[in-house]
């Protein structure tokens, strides 16, 4: 039996050429991708390779799953979109793997990093993460809304420019309709704002307004939101708009 291992990758916003050529090898020498469902239909079926796609919210069991196989000899990739250390599979898996058996802590386990939403986002909009910055994951089922709104305050006084991750989902409509209000009162009406939704897809849509315009339904579950700090600002073109923030704060 050839001796098993684990990969976490990451592969990218969508856009092929946005896959590392390391991730690529990867999954080229692998016997076993592990992924959530969307993620794991942009891997090409092959002979010998067998796709294992899950539902989301079962993280931990995909993490367990994909460990028990490379402990038995298989060489597993878990896919993630973007990152995978990126509110994504790498943390699921070491929790998975701290509170597991003692020989999974024996695993070649790899984690392949990606380009994650935030960088794509930006790098088509300009350069809005061009001074210190934050990221901040909107999804409240892992964490309660009073620490999303705490963190939204201070992330607000100390001037970061902010990426949004998880803005909106069904089971949350009134989510991001809140943030903005807590971002208007924070930052004012005449901050930028930019959504961008599915970043290097045929689908791919970016659209900047100020946060006075800004309503919760100008985001879907494929959609990046990233808000200025006070520095941030735009420059028009006969083309598309620039968003940047310039490097210095002085
Ligand atoms: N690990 C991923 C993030 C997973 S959370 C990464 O590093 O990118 C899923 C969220 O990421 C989505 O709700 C959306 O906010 C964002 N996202 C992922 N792909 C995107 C894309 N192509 N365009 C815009 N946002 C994207």
């Amino acid at each position: 039996m050839t001796e098993g291992w684990i990969a976490i990758a990451g592969l990218g916003p969508g856009d092929e050429m946005l896959v590392t050529p390391q991730v690529t090898a990867a999954l080229d020498a692998a016997s076993d991708i592990v992924g959530y469902i969307p993620y794991v239909a942009r891997i090409a079926p092959r002979a010998g390779l067998t796709l294992h796609p899950s539902d989301n919210r079962v993280e931990l069991d995909r993490a367990a799953h994909a460990l028990d196989m490379a402990a038995a000899g298989k060489r597993v990739v878990v896919v993630s979109s973007g990152d995978p250390g990126v509110f994504a599979m790498a943390a699921a898996l070491f929790e998975a793997l701290e509170t597991g058996p003692a020989h999974w802590r024996n695993l070649d386990i790899q984690v392949l990093p990606g380009i994650t939403a935030m960088l794509a986002a930006s790098a088509r909009a300009g350069a809005p993460l061009g001074h210190d910055f934050c990221a901040i994951n909107l999804s409240d089922n892992l964490k309660p809304w009073p620490l999303i709104e705490k963190r939204l305050r201070l992330a607000a006084e100390a001037d970061f420019a902010m990426a949004f991750y998880n803005p909106r989902s069904k089971a949350r409509p009134e989510g991001l309709a809140r943030v903005l209000d807590v971002l208007r009162e924070a930052c004012g009406a005449d901050r930028p704002i930019l959504f961008a939704r599915a970043v290097s897809t045929p689908q791919e849509e970016l659209r900047i307004v100020s946060l006075g315009e800004a309503r919760a339904d100008m985001a879907d579950m494929r959609t990046m939101v990233i808000v200025g700090s006070s520095l941030t600002r735009i420059i028009d073109r006969p083309t598309r708009p620039i968003l940047y923030t310039p490097r210095s704060a002085v």
